[in-house]
């Protein structure tokens, strides 16, 4: 019997059973993009790997919630509140509205995780459609004690929250470090403590993208959206909250702060976290420069890549880590991932027109079996892809006449590839020959070349065939007639 779900958990560190708070139901928040700039590899990794867990929970039959924001206004660039609105930064920059930045990257981002085949989430929400229940939640919070308003923005109170609660569990840093390291207020002297956090800030005048309040016209900090969003589409307490690793120490500790200030409660049981995507060790991130976005690996226009990559190599290359460990681009790593994924996809062509035989030589209940497990275990998609490789291979010598499959195996395999292959892991055939389409062009060529030969026009029916078989495409004279093997 394969084991249950179990799921990593950043708040405890371990490994725990899944059970959802509701029986049948999971609620599932994942912070979204800042949409000031083009979505990089590194972004599309977190949500690749996130809409993987969304397809194998809702493979095990759970009916799932899934809540993915977009920010779009808020965030400054500094993640303690420094620095400048990055959505006013960028619109000043290219002299047109921040709301213009905002539709023009979250374009992008859709565009982007629609070419890796990640579905999209059950709700959307966005930071400005959402100012009445920041504004809301900012007020319970105050009303309960732990935020205060000095001219005009209001801040969390860090200290008199870790006075109560465990501020940095999520975490474990210690918390008399952090405050010893970062006494001095920068510049920020309304603040009480430096680890304060706003939840509301004031507008200068010129700021564009602000709001009334009862503190007087401002934005909500980047924080509080979160916490606002998740309560209002899941609820104070809710099943698993994810994002990238990079939002544990800032964005997701006050995240946490904020929700137990305003409802005294954990907002989520899990916590999990993807690794970065790094580039030769270091993470892929914008301000490193280090960044290259998805189109440019889909073309192959960027210094640090040797040529092209399709969308699905790319998601197969990502899936073949598992989201807790880092993984490192390289274009070898590329390449091999690029042979693997051809490999899988094709013995699932294959699988398509095999044959049943009255016996049966092989045991498919013991891949599909390891496949589950090791899904189970954390979602490890490297284990699980590696035993969906053995069902490939068994598909090849069935289809070679060295194994043999009966009626049950060959549904057991199709069930397989098609829920895991295709369905969970979301891995699609890109060629054309995918398409019926292709297929019906090829019977064309085929006949022409079918009518040469009886003319004895052997030089083009020879032409045809060598010139199919450079672009990959094997024609084969058989006693049945003529097919064609897409490589
Ligand atoms: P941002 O738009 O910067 O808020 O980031 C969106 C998501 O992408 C967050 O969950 C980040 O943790 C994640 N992220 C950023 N850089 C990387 C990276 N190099 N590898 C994986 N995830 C990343
Ligand atoms: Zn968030």
């Amino acid at each position: 019997m394969t084991q249950p779900l179990k799921i990593y958990n950043t708040l405890t560190r371990e490994t725990e059973l899944f059970k959802p708070i509701h029986k049948d139901y999971v609620g599932m928040y994942v912070c979204g993009p800042t949409v000031y700039s083009n979505a990089h590899l590194g972004n599309a990794r977190t949500y690749i790997s996130f809409d993987v867990i969304y397809r194998y929970l809702l493979h095990l039959g759970y009916k799932v919630r899934y809540v993915r924001n977009i920010t779009d206004a808020g965030h400054l660039e500094g993640d303690q509140d420094e620095g400048d609105d990055k959505f006013a930064k960028k619109a000043k920059l290219e002299q047109v509205e921040p709301m213009e930045i905002v539709q023009r990257y979250t374009v992008d981002f859709h565009q982007v995780l629609a070419a890796f085949n990640t579905l999209p989430p059950s709700i959307e929400p966005t930071a400005t459609g959402h100012i009445i229940e920041q504004i809301e939640m900012t007020k319970q919070i105050m009303a309960n004690g732990y935020a205060y308003e000095a001219n005009g923005t209001v801040y969390f109170d860090v200290e008199k929250f870790a006075k109560e609660y465990n501020y940095t569990a999520l975490s474990n840093r210690n918390l008399d470090e952090l405050l010893n390291n970062t006494r001095e207020l920068g510049g920020q002297e309304e603040k009480k403590g430096r680890l304060d956090f706003a939840l509301w800030i004031k507008a200068k005048p010129e700021h564009l993208m602000k709001w009334p309040s009862p503190w007087g016209v401002g934005f909500p900090g980047w924080h509080i959206e979160c916490s606002a969003m998740s309560t209002k589409y899941l609820g104070a307490a809710f099943d698993i909250h994810g994002g990238g690793m990079d939002l544990i120490p800032t964005h997701h500790t006050n995240e946490i702060a904020q929700n137990v200030a305003c409802h005294h409660e954990q907002p989520a049981k899990i916590w999990m976290h993807t690794n970065m995507l790094t580039v030769n060790g270091q993470k892929m991130s914008k301000s490193l420069g280090n960044s290259f976005l998805p189109g440019e690996l889909f073309e192959g226009r960027h210094a640090l890549l040797e040529r092209g990559f399709s969308p699905m190599t790319v998601r197969f290359f990502m899936l073949q880590a598992h989201y807790r460990s880092t993984l490192d681009f390289s274009n070898e790593a590329l390449k091999a991932a690029e042979k693997g994924l051809t490999r899988l996809l094709n013995a699932g062509k294959v699988l398509d027109k095999l044959n049943a035989s009255s016996t049966s030589t092989i045991e498919v209940a013991k891949v599909k079996e390891s496949v589950y497990a090791a899904m189970n275990e954390d979602f490890n998609t490297p284990i699980a892809i590696a035993n969906l490789f053995e069902a490939a291979r068994l598909i090849n010598l069935i289809h070679d006449g060295k194994e043999q499959a009966n009626e049950q195996d060959l549904q057991e395999l199709k069930s397989l590839y098609e829920n895991m292959v295709y369905g969970v892991l979301g891995l699609k055939d890109e060629s054309i020959g995918g398409s019926d389409k292709m297929d019906e062009l090829m019977q064309v060529v085929l006949k022409i070349r079918g009518e040469a030969k009886l003319r004895k026009d052997f030089y083009t029916s020879d032409q045809i065939r060598d010139q199919l078989k450079e672009i990959g495409i094997e024609i084969k004279d058989g006693k049945e007639g003529t097919s064609y093997n897409l490589g």
